[in-house]
């Protein structure tokens, strides 16, 4: 799938578009994915805008395991016992919204190598 132009999760962010949010800080926000690949699918982005993980800088570092913490408290709060933390970043890697975001993904088996 390719990017899309339009950065949809800052319209999360705003209110402009509903999602189900499940955590937010004063760094980050969590909602459900809308089309889930696994029974817990939920994403963590910044407040910042960022385009992508390529993008983060030294200034980035506590906001980077701020996102990490949240994902561990959420992982927490979902009653997951194990879980997978994905970060897909640009095009070929399957980055299809142009804003950092961490997939926590739960409830079901994971295959590794992922494909
Ligand atoms: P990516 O492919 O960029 O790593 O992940 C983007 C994710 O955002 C996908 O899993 C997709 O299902 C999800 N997504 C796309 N549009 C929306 C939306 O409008 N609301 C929510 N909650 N998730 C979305």
């Amino acid at each position: 799938m390719a990017m899309m132009e339009k950065n949809i999760f800052l319209d999360i962010v705003e209110g402009k578009i509903p999602a189900e949010i499940v955590y937010q800080d004063d760094h980050c926000l969590a909602f459900r994915d809308i089309s889930p690949k696994a029974p817990t699918h939920i994403l963590v982005i910044p407040l910042k805008e960022i385009r992508t993980h390529a993008d983060v800088t030294e200034e980035d570092c506590e906001l980077l395991g701020r996102m990490q913490l949240a994902a561990a408290k959420i992982a927490k709060q979902e009653g997951l016992d194990g879980y997978r933390l994905i970060i897909n970043c640009e095009e070929s890697a399957g980055q299809t919204v142009p804003h950092l975001h961490l997939h926590v993904m739960g409830g079901r088996d994971f295959t590794w190598p992922p494909g």
